[in-house]
């Protein structure tokens, strides 16, 4: 495709996760025709909060992670896989890994984060990730070197005890029958703490079946090959654990993806601080959306909840700047939690019910379906899928 041979400048969205697929689709539906191309360094749009389900098998890599080539056919925008570089705010243009150039008359950068390997010493060497296709196919192994061996041991670690690191563990847990011992560790009081108290509860429940243990108030020190060292302060005492450890799963830190894009947009605590409507004061063509962004008068948390409101209204505001009309600033609305917690189980709170166990898990999955993007796509596949599923 001659990219500079449209009809106009196109209306362009780098990174094309939550944030920036959902702003790309809510601009198509308010379309004046102007082209809009989406840029994303992958071919594949990945439905993260459903990654635990493709850990486990109880869903498949297309069902989770559709092609971002296939929902540019079926939506209509343009689609580009190439990494964004740099952004040049003079000419209006940004510059890809390809060398290639495309100018914008709107830009929407939604990269995202990816694993900060850089907070202690010896991660990047011996942990593990858990939040892209790669990280997923590394545990994948993992889980099958534990069930094809008769002594394995040692424990996993598991360091956040966040979302993502209780619903890994109880996924974990069950995909080596409990076979193995996880530890669980995080620096705060409880486990979950920003999530609700329902939720938390299942969640302890759900910990309490399965040979996962606790270490609250615990931080990690170091990492080599052999040992974790955790510390933590009791009655104003420092005290120091080692562990020997088979394998350990990093959820506790993240940054933004591709800093060289960012560099001059980030503030010292490696996000971009935006104004009430997702942009930076001097930089009116631009709009930032998703996990990469914060708040100070507004705040928010990060997730794929609020990436795709940031989306949604990041459009309505791009049509709305190219009209001439007033900019709406951005509102969180709390729609609830859900959370994967083991094989067939899973826990909501909020979208008007309270419910915990297989019913839940299918009226997660199913909610998840509903905000897959090419909903039309996916559900000729998984819908039936599910269906057919014990
Ligand atoms: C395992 C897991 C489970 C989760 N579960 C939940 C949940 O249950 N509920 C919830 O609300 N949230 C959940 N989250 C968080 C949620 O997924 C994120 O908040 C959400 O994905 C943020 O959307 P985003 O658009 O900011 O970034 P992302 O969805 O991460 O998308 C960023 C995109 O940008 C692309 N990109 C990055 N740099 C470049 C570049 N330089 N050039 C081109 N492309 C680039 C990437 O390839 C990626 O496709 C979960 C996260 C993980 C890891």
């Amino acid at each position: 495709m001659d990219l500079n041979n449209l009809k106009s400048d196109p209306i362009v969205v780098v990174g094309g996760g939550f944030g920036g697929l959902s702003t790309v689709q809510a601009l198509l539906a308010r379309s004046d025709g102007t082209p809009i191309i989406l840029i994303d360094q992958s071919s594949r749009f990945l439905f993260k909060p459903l990654l635990y389900e493709l850990l486990s098998g109880e869903l498949e890599l297309w069902e989770v992670a559709p092609q971002y080539s296939a929902l540019a056919s079926e939506l209509g925008f343009i689609f580009l896989q190439d990494c964004v570089l740099e952004v040049d705010e003079l000419e209006r243009k940004i510059i890809t890994s390809s060398d290639t150039e495309v100018k914008y008359s709107q830009l929407v950068i939604s990269t995202g984060v990816t694993t900060d390997y850089s907070l202690v010493g010896g991660l990047r060497e011996y942990a593990y990730g858990f939040s892209n296709l790669n990280d997923l196919l590394r545990i994948k192994e993992l889980i099958t070197s534990i069930n094809n061996s008769s002594n394995y041991t040692k424990p996993v670690v598991i360091s956040g005890a966040g979302p993502t690191g209780v619903e890994l563990a109880c996924k974990l847990s069950d995909l080596v029958d409990n076979r193995l011992e996880i530890y669980l560790v995080d620096k705060g009081s409880q486990i979950l703490s920003k999530s609700k108290s329902f939720n938390r509860e299942k969640a302890i429940d759900a910990i309490a079946e399965r040979n996962i243990k606790i270490y609250l108030e615990h931080y990690i020190e170091s990492i080599n090959e052999n040992f974790i060292e955790l510390s933590t302060v009791h009655n104003e005492k420092y005290n120091s654990l080692k562990i020997n450890y088979s394998n350990v799963v990093w959820t506790a830190g993240l940054k933004p993806c591709r800093l060289k894009l960012l560099d001059h947009f980030l503030d010292e605590n490696k996000k971009i601080k935006v104004n009430q409507f997702l942009q930076i004061d001097d930089c009116q063509n631009i709009f930032f959306v998703g996990d990469i962004v914060f708040c100070e008068n507004y705040p928010f948390p990060s997730s794929a909840q609020v990436a795709m409101q940031q989306g949604f209204l990041t459009a309505q505001n791009i049509i709305s700047l190219r009209q001439g009309n007033k900019l709406q600033s951005f509102q969180f609305e709390d729609l609830g939690e859900m959370l994967s917690l083991g094989i067939g189980n899973a826990s909501i709170t909020g979208y008007g019910i309270t419910l915990a166990g297989p019913l839940a898990f299918k009226i997660r999955y199913w909610a998840y379906l509903m905000r897959m993007p090419g909903f039309s796509l996916s559900f000729k596949s998984a819908g039936s899928r599910l269906f057919s599923k014990k």
